[in-house]
């Protein structure tokens, strides 16, 4: 039988914690029951304050710079943009979703300071990208808006899609100028 390091057989326990049919507990250098601690400790994260408690720390944690840092690099990882895609696609193709996903988002984007936000981020991004429609970003464009893979999608397809993306850009911002013109002027 294989002793853990640092563990060692004693008397059984108080809750009967039976190591491997030796009629005796595992147990720290301390006396402590092996199984006894490890139930404890889930006991303690189930209850529902110190959950609570786990749930403000992870928050805390979330917001340090260091954190965030962190998290934006990984989010970054062309692997793990590529796995929350598929998720996200699978996520929305389920019937169930498919409803709620509508629904929220025809609340969400309502909302008028969130039009306003998605307004002004669409004028800076048009402002700033046009340069920036590498093959990699058009790719990626053209994957999520069609069920096309990354092999199929030839380098003429990505500059024609480049061309499409451009002129739609022109066309959506010279919208936008032309509303608030009209707002600016009634
Ligand atoms: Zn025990």
């Amino acid at each position: 039988m294989n002793i853990p390091d640092n563990k060692y057989l004693g008397s059984l326990c108080k809750r009967g914690h039976d190591y491997e049919g030796t009629g005796k507990s595992l147990r720290y250098a301390s006396g402590e029951c092996f199984k006894c601690q490890h139930e404890r400790q889930v006991e303690y994260f189930h209850k529902p304050q110190n959950k609570k408690h786990q749930q403000e720390y992870n928050r805390e944690y979330r917001q340090r710079p260091e954190s965030k840092e962190r998290h934006r690099e990984y989010v970054q990882k062309p692997e793990v943009v590529e796995r929350q895609r598929e998720y996200q696609r699978e996520w929305r193709r389920k019937p169930e979703n498919k409803e709620y996903h509508r629904k929220y988002s025809r609340k969400y984007y309502h909302k008028p300071e969130v039009k306003e936000r998605q307004r002004e981020r669409m004028l800076e991004y048009t402002r700033n990208s046009i340069g920036k429609l590498t093959d990699y970003y058009v790719r990626g464009l053209i994957m999520q808006s069609s069920p096309l893979t990354r092999e199929d999608i030839t380098q003429g397809l990505i500059d024609s899609y480049r061309i499409c993306i451009i002129a739609d850009r022109a066309v959506r911002a010279a919208d936008v100028a032309l509303k608030q013109h009209k707002e600016k002027v009634s």
